[in-house]
């Protein structure tokens, strides 16, 4: 990885630590609350999803943890808000394979994780990765006890 690409990387994951998207709560219920706790490195997010026919139309995140943890959280709920429980199932799959797959992604799959892809860098660190992947683990618990989807 170039320098320069490196530095772009540093500056998304900065400026989402910085500047949370999505940071808050949604009441519960209606909408559902998952838990992820990382006691490597004690990172703890309770993220909040609101769905509607399958879809997630609204979520949010809050709790405390390192900078990867807050800014993959940010990253992770820009990126879900208005897709299917489907699509999010999907995004979490690419960012599984981008953070610990055997070789790198493929461009256009990469190139579909817009912002996310900052992360890339966290795979040569593999304590991180329980970091960056906690928002969506915490997600996907939370999608578990969401209401019937409707196939409509
Ligand atoms: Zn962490």
């Amino acid at each position: 990885m170039s320098d320069e690409l490196n530095d772009l990387y540093q500056e998304i994951i900065l400026d989402h630590h910085r500047r949370p998207r999505n940071r808050g709560e949604l009441p519960v219920p209606p909408a559902t609350v998952g838990l992820g706790y990382n006691p490597l490195c004690g990172d703890e997010l309770n993220v909040y999803v609101q769905t509607d026919g399958g879809r997630i139309t609204d979520l949010k995140f809050s709790g405390q943890g390192c900078a990867i943890s807050q800014a993959s959280a940010s990253l992770m709920t820009q990126r879900v808000k208005g897709k299917t429980i489907a699509e999010a199932h999907a995004e979490f799959a690419d960012v599984k394979a981008l953070l610990t797959g055997e070789s790198d992604l493929p461009i256009a799959v990469e190139e579909r994780l817009g912002d996310i892809i900052a992360l890339k860098g966290v795979r040569k660190f593999v304590a991180r990765v329980k970091c960056a992947t906690l928002a969506w683990h915490a997600l996907e618990s939370a999608l578990a006890h969401s209401g019937p989807v409707s196939t409509e």
